[in-house]
């Protein structure tokens, strides 16, 4: 099967149709209309075999996890997600394997109303770009660098979840059931995009948690230059019966769970927006002008060493 081939058979003329997608896959690049009264939001991020995912992912969780994480960018900016691009690189062409893939992508795709407006696909060793579009009203995009001193921080879901996960299929090599809570997390991770967009014109400051907790929560408070006094004691925890639950909440990756900064004046606020989300969000820590992060748990200081992966180190 060629790459054309394959294309039309799995890619073109799917997912949602948007009267601002002029035009889609098949001619040399696509054509949107942007509307005047928004500001264009663009992130991309690759996941590659090896480094990013397990050889034995599943397709469709790959497809699902390429365009997940892409979604967590727009979300932690609180833009609403229009259109994406999608470039495959593929050790072979297997029709079996593309058609998973692409009922992963577009199941998600779909589910958010971004449409797939076109891509590149190439023979080489298994990764994943994709490059997402999103809009904000003019000046709302919710930046790292606006925390303010006092403002209370705040973190989506259970952090740790997808680490636990990830280490039950890991020590099955890949055959774990899938429909295990953990396991479903990392497998299929969830862009919290309607949080995002409900802390708009609310949240002071958002990341979206990626490499656990002591690596991205100094990210925040750093673009804003300030630092922090993290409670850790009400964090919840993924339910994996082991001693190191909070080492996986702190240094576990691949959650994707929203952490935000909220004045104290807004609690009220937040708690009534949150009131729908279907995921709990908790009050971890308070920011603070000097530069340094304090991690607690029950008012004791925890020593947190990032244990954090890098590619280039
Ligand atoms: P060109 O050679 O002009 O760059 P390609 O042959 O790469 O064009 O792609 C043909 C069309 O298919 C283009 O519209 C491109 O955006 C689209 N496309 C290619 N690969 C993908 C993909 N994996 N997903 C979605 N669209 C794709
Ligand atoms: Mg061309």
């Amino acid at each position: 099967m060629d790459e054309f081939a394959l294309i039309e058979q799995f890619f073109a003329g799917r997912g949602v149709c948007r009267d601002d997608v002029l035009l889609g896959i098949g001619d040399d690049a696509a054509i949107t209309r942007s509307d005047s009264g928004f500001e264009l939001v663009i992130a991309t991020d690759t996941i590659c075999a090896g480094t990013h995912f397990l050889p034995g992912t599943p397709p469709r969780a790959l497809g699902h996890r390429c365009l997940a994480v892409n979604l967590s960018d727009l979300a932690a900016m609180g833009a609403e997600p229009l259109w994406c691009t999608l470039a495959l690189s593929l050790p072979e062409a297997e029709p079996c394997w593309v058609q998973q893939f692409a009922d992963g992508f577009f199941a998600i795709a779909d589910r958010f109303g971004m449409a797939l407006v076109g891509g590149d696909t190439v023979r080489g060793p298994l990764a994943m770009t994709v490059t997402v579009h999103g809009r904000v009203k003019p000046g709302r995009a919710i930046r790292r660098n606006g925390a303010q001193e006092g403002d209370s921080i705040y973190i989506t879901g259970v952090p740790g979840q997808a680490a636990a996960g990830l280490r039950v299929l890991a020590a099955s090599g890949m055959t774990a059931e899938a429909g295990a809570r953990p396991v479903q997390r990392f497998l299929y991770p969830e862009p919290r995009v309607m949080e995002g967009l409900a802390l708009n014109g609310l949240a002071t400051a958002m990341i979206d948690v990626s490499d656990g907790l002591i690596a991205d929560v100094p990210r925040l408070l750093e673009a804003s230059r300030l630092g922090a006094q993290m409670e850790l004691a009400n964090l919840p925890l993924a339910a994996v019966g082991t001693d190191d639950a909070l080492e996986l909440a702190l240094n576990g990756g691949d959650d994707y769970e929203l952490c935000f900064c909220v004045s104290p004046g807004n609690a009220a606020e937040l708690e009534l927006r949150a009131a729908d989300w279907n995921c709990p969000v908790t009050r971890i820590g308070t920011v603070q002008r000097s530069a340094d992060i304090v991690w607690l748990v029950d008012g004791q200081l925890y020593n947190a060493v990032p244990g954090q992966f890098k590619h280039f180190s």
